[in-house]
């Protein structure tokens, strides 16, 4: 099967590697000339385990190419995936200027039938859109059949997400087209995976209810997270004993400071805006996003009570990325913080595995107040406080002793809960997290600072 992806950013790249990997032959299209110059040198544009290897083998074997040629892509391919971007835009509804300019190409090349599939997250009535584009751009008859098939991957365990999903989602009206999507997904028929196959605007539903739904599951646990540190309950415990309960499951009931990356915060304020646009408010999910917004200033009210005033301390912020194992920093909520406390007059030294490059961008407007070291014991040199923003594995098992000896006051915020409470305690850290206050609270023992 010959396949385009238009798009090559994380869903586009992923998706092609993994298509090509399943044996398709895959061209992988940017408008951007410095990605696809540098994916044809061999180099990935962003961190993701396990991406670099599966590029690496499958342009080796010929089955995946990168082009900036929209045209000769369209022309060449039966299956055409639209994985660009769509990024909030002005009025929290979904921008799809990017959707729109690749329609615009694809009508202009397409010269038989081809099978366009969307699998960047568009508001409903989206893909119908896109084939009616496609109708009056080409200006002459076009058999083109429109598919919606939403991506639910994860970034930072991308591969293993794409290569064995809970579900793969088909909307199409075409019975021809649903005969193709089973050919392009064989190899996860084989492996039993269930595939759901319904009409296009159910499909473009399914992946925004979706979305929404879990950023709930975490606003909800964040509230609950609060509560619990009022009362003193250990929110693990809550979150343990909800879990087993099979109606709610054991996934995203972790607290945190907010859920932020490149999905959630865009995709929960387009399903506020399509709601406000048809009429229907849908209160919960604008809920979230109000939580969500809240969870960051309980972060920063907390660090601020810690302290006294932020202004002229030295803050040690552990992880940039918005979660492991990715350099993705879009709507990160560290990037929010280090931001809100380079404004109230802070110093930052800050550290993540593979994110600095990312976040320094992000970061350009408060650079002055910005050092990027190495790793986390010299962040924390003569450092007020240390704040965990990212549960990157390797600050699971942090020397306290050593974090501790270097800074000037023992404040240690962990935002994720990835530290034992009682251990931090008797290491002599003022030890903040995130609704488990109350664990091992007569356990700090007094040590010189
Ligand atoms: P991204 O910004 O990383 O990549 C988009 C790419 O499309 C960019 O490289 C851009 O240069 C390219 N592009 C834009 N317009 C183009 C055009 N007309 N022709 C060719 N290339 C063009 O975005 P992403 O994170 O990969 O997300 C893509 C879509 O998938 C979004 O709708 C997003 O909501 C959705 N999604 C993302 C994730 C995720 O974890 N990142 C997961 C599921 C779904």
């Amino acid at each position: 099967m010959n396949i385009a992806i238009i798009g090559t950013g994380y869903v586009g790249l992923v998706s092609g590697a993994c298509f090509a990997d399943f044996g398709h032959s895959v061209v992988c299209v940017d408008s951007d000339a410095s990605r696809i110059a540098r994916l044809t040198a061999g180099e990935i544009p962003f961190y993701e385990p396990g991406l670099g290897e599966l590029v690496e083998r499958n342009t080796a074997a010929g089955r995946l190419t990168f082009t900036t040629d929209t045209a000769r892509a369209v022309r060449e391919s039966l299956v055409i995936f639209l994985a660009v971007g769509t990024p909030e835009g002005a009025d929290g509804a979904a921008d799809l200027s990017q959707i729109a300019s690749a329609a615009a190409a694809i009508a202009r090349s397409v010269d038989g039938y081809r099978i366009i599939v969307t699998k960047s997250t568009v508001p409903v009535g989206t893909g119908q859109w896109i084939g009616d584009q496609i109708r009056l751009l080409a200006g002459r008859p076009v058999d083109v059949d429109l598919v919606s098939n939403p991506e639910f991957l994860r970034e930072g365990a991308a591969i293993g997400d794409f290569m064995r999903p809970d579900r793969v989602v088909i909307g199409t009206s075409s019975e021809r087209a649903a005969a193709a999507m089973r050919e392009v997904y064989r190899p996860l028929y084989l492996i039993e995976t269930p595939i759901v196959v319904t009409d296009l605007p159910t499909a473009e539903m399914i992946k925004c209810a979706s979305n929404a739904f879990l950023a709930v599951k975490i606003s909800f646990m964040n509230e609950i997270a609060n509560l619990c540190d009022a009362v003193g309950v250990d929110v693990h415990g809550v979150a343990k004993g909800m879990g087993l309960d099979k109606r709610i499951g054991s996934k995203f009931l972790h607290p945190g400071p907010g859920y932020g990356g490149s999905c959630f915060p865009k995709d929960t304020r387009a399903l506020a805006a399509l709601g406000a646009a048809n009429g229907v408010r849908q209160q919960i999910v604008e809920s979230a996003i109000e939580v969500n917004e809240r969870q960051r200033q309980v972060v920063l009210d907390k660090i601020g009570a810690a302290l006294g005033s932020v202004r002229s301390r030295t803050i040690a912020v552990l992880g940039l990325a918005f979660k492991p194992n990715t350099s993705d920093v879009r709507e990160a909520p560290a990037v929010h913080i280090c931001r809100s406390l380079a404004g109230a007059g802070a110093t930052l030294r800050v550290f993540d595995p593979v994110a600095a490059g990312e976040a320094a961008h992000a970061l350009a407007d408060v650079r002055r107040s910005i050092e990027y070291v190495r790793d986390p014991y010299e962040a924390a040199v003569d450092a007020d406080a240390v704040v965990i923003m990212t549960e990157w594995n390797e600050f699971r098992s942090l020397d306290l002793e050593r974090l501790r000896g270097a800074m000037r006051t023992p404040i240690l915020f962990d935002t994720r809960n990835v530290i034992d409470p009682k251990q931090a305690r008797q290491t002599g850290f003022e030890y903040l997290c995130t609704g488990r206050q109350s664990v091992g609270a007569g356990d700090r023992v007094a040590v010189g600072s």
